[in-house]
């Protein structure tokens, strides 16, 4: 009998096939007493597992393909020190002897333990890891399973098969990009974990938080996976398959067609040009970037070089990053963010920006707070600017002392890299992202002091309607239609114009395609996204004519009513 389940669509695309049921390892495990003598032996088997476990993360990291989201080695470093932690690899080795059970059953009470302590958590994204407790468990336990006498089935036809699982590390997910399975389902994940974010940027048809989907389905059975709405249909009936399919060849076709505008300047019908740069984490990333024909990288996020390590990057190390950027992209403007660390982005060991940390110690505040890390990266980045034509950008600004003081240690870099004879761009342009209501409701003095603005529309979101980004209990009230959104978004394009201060966007709705005209419509001319969406954003731009969008443009920022807003805007795209 066909049904539906609905989670949240990570991935692009439609896949079809047979479901393939990863077992939830925890669930199986049995319990049993081992025996006095014995003991030592089952501590063995367990400490074999760890190793185990160790040397394939150790191996995946190694080798992490260029081509793969700059995310994934953080996410298999952070399993790693999951893994070696003394609660995961020494307590249960404790408990076997003390409960004189074995070993798996052990790690499972250790674990159970280590759960109930994050769901104690009041952080949300530190309450998310515990998912990535479980998921390092889990494999254990598979390695605990595939000791010898144990063997794990190898599935055949991949290409056909949809994985279902309770849950996946994204180590896991970096084996299904090599298996080439043709799509995945979970039970769990908002659309903010590990997992999510990492399918969205390999672009594999996926859904997560399905919450049944492991139980609901069977083994072998057909399904449809719409990651673009996030629905499972299970066992189609032949009219939904045949549509579905239709749909599947539809989307290869038009990504086909869609490579052949790779080099074709980015004009409206009425000639109109606009820019389309992308957005990256680490200077591999480049890679896709000049793939996509991205004319510049609008949004470096500096900080991801200084994450999931426990040192800083010092001064040499971030140049050398900085320069391979600007080399590659060949003259092109390369738009580096200083460092936007704290809230989600927290330094190993460090303490997280106080108990909000989203309106905590972040980005600027943190910046000016720690001079002389700032001033290392400042000289970094100024050095690099030799080697090409990198502009530098400073996030959450909200107050005039903010720029005040961030223009004053730039120049204070710029003086020290003088009396060294260092060469750098001394016209290097600053700009500020305009994230924070405060800073698009005092646009007056953005303009006259920075060369350049770049709206930051996840943050802007996040702060205009109160709702954390991280939170996926409250992601429902996440609208970039709020009037309240558009109005500020509007005024800064609107500002940016009529002072002659060119005005970008670099958050998720600059790669919506649901948005472009509305953007295009309000006066934006720079959008800049995450790779993969930019040669959709292209064609959007090529079909449009800035005549026709005006009058709906506005007539949409008028609107008080998100809903009324929704249904003007499928007008607009229509
Ligand atoms: C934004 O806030 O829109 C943005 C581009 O920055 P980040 O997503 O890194 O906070
Ligand atoms: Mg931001």
């Amino acid at each position: 009998m066909s049904f539906t389940l609905h989670g949240s669509g990570v991935g692009g695309g439609i896949a079809i096939g047979q479901v393939h049921l990863i077992s939830s390892a925890r669930l199986e495990v049995a319990h049993y007493a081992v025996a006095p003598e014995q003991l030592e032996l089952e501590v063995m088997r367990f400490s074999t597992a760890v190793d185990k476990v160790r040397a394939e993360l150790q191996g995946l990291r190694r080798n992490v393909p260029a081509s793969a989201p700059a995310e994934l080695g953080a996410f298999l470093s952070l399993h790693l020190m999951i893994l070696d932690d003394a609660t995961l690899s020494q307590a249960p080795r404790d408990l076997i002897r003390s409960l004189r059970c074995n070993a798996e059953w052990a790690l499972v009470q250790q674990m159970d333990y280590l759960v109930a302590q994050f769901d104690k958590i009041e952080d949300p994204y530190l309450r998310e890891r515990k998912a990535d407790v479980v998921q390092v468990v889990e494999r254990t336990l598979k390695a605990m399973q595939e000791q010898p006498g144990r063997a794990s089935p190898a599935p055949a036809h991949e290409a056909s098969l949809i994985v279902v699982a309770h849950d996946l590390s994204p180590a896991d997910m970096m084996l299904f990009k090599q298996h080439q399975y043709a799509g995945f389902v979970t039970d769990l994940g908002g659309v903010t974990s590990h997992t999510a974010i990492l399918a969205r940027s390999l672009d594999i048809p996926a859904i997560v938080g399905a919450h049944t989907a492991r139980q609901m389905v069977r083994e072998g059975e057909l399904v449809i996976v719409d990651g673009v709405h996030g629905v499972l249909i299970v066992d189609p009936d032949r009219m939904v398959l045949e549509q579905y399919k239709l749909r599947q060849r539809q989307i290869e076709l038009g990504r086909q067609k869609l490579k052949r505008i790779r080099a074709t300047p980015t004009t409206t019908r009425d000639g109109t040009a606009v820019d389309l740069h992308a957005n990256i984490e680490l200077p591999q990333d480049i890679e896709q970037v000049r793939e996509s024909g991205a004319t510049g990288v609008g949004l470096f996020r500096s900080e991801f070089l200084f994450l999931n390590r426990d040192d800083l990057p010092g001064e040499d190390e971030q140049f050398e990053a900085y320069r391979q950027v600007a080399q590659a992209m060949r003259g092109l403007p390369v738009t580096i963010r200083t460092l936007d660390l704290g809230a989600d982005k927290a330094l190993n060991g460090s303490a997280r920006g106080g108990p909000n940390p989203a309106m905590g110690l972040r980005a600027i505040r943190l910046c000016l707070a720690e001079p002389q890390m700032f001033l290392t990266q400042l000289r970094a980045i100024l050095r690099a600017s030799h080697y090409g034509k990198i502009r530098l950008l400073i996030p959450m600004l909200a107050h005039a002392h903010e720029i005040e003081q961030a223009l004053n240690m730039i120049a204070q870099a710029k003086q020290f890299l003088h009396e060294q004879n260092e060469p750098f761009d001394p016209g290097i342009e600053i700009g500020g992202m305009i994230e924070v209501p405060a800073a698009a409701l005092s646009l007056g003095v953005f303009v006259r002091k920075l060369d350049f603005l770049s709206i930051g529309t996840n943050d802007l979101i996040q702060y205009t309607l109160a709702i954390d980004r991280t939170d996926d209990s409250v992601s429902h009230l996440y609208n970039p239609l709020h009037p309240a959104v558009l109005q500020l978004i509007a005024n800064t394009i609107k500002t940016g114009s009529r002072m002659k201060v060119p005005v970008a966007v670099c958050g998720e709705m600059a790669g919506d395609v649901a948005l472009t005209r509305l953007l295009l419509g309000f006066g934006l001319r720079q959008f800049s996204m995450h790779p993969a969406n930019l040669l959709t954003i292209k064609q959007q731009v090529l079909k449009s004519d800035l005549g026709e969008l005006a009058k709906l443009s506005a007539r949409i920022l008028r609107a008080d009513d998100p809903e009324i807003a929704r249904r003007l805007l499928e007008k607009l795209n229509a």
